[in-house]
């Protein structure tokens, strides 16, 4: 089956919402059993139930996009630091593809040698 590294997210949402709504259908029954003596009670416990299996696949979903959301946000930044050898000018930038420790760069300030100190990653909030 789906044994790939491959994340999905939406699955155990999905999973719960069907435990949840076959969970709501067992104790329906016993309810209908125990409690409904005539047919017109039977069907508004029906109705009941299937407003809330509705409302709770509804929250489900709600929840599966607030996840996606959620995970988009948590994408992180790359920036680096350049550091000039001749003026002491610290610059902070996006990192670029190509980019590396120790990489050459010209300074902003100065135009001396500057050079690629620190590479890191950020989340963006
Ligand atoms: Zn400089």
């Amino acid at each position: 089956m789906g044994e790939k590294g491959v994340e999905r997210p939406a699955t155990p949402y999905l999973l719960s919402t069907l435990v949840m709504v076959g969970l709501m259908m067992v104790i329906a029954l016993f309810f209908i059993t125990l409690a409904a003596k005539t047919e017109s009670e039977r069907n508004i416990i029906w109705a009941m139930l299937g407003f809330a299996a509705v409302l709770i696949v509804m929250m489900q979903m709600l929840e599966v996009v607030k996840a996606r959301r959620a995970a988009l946000e948590e994408r992180k930044s790359i920036s680096i630091v350049i550091e000039c050898q001749e003026c002491g000018e610290k610059l902070v930038r996006d990192f670029q593809r190509g980019d590396y420790v120790g990489k050459e760069e010209k300074c902003k300030k100065c135009g001396g040698k500057a050079m690629v100190t620190l590479i890191y990653s950020e989340k963006i909030r």
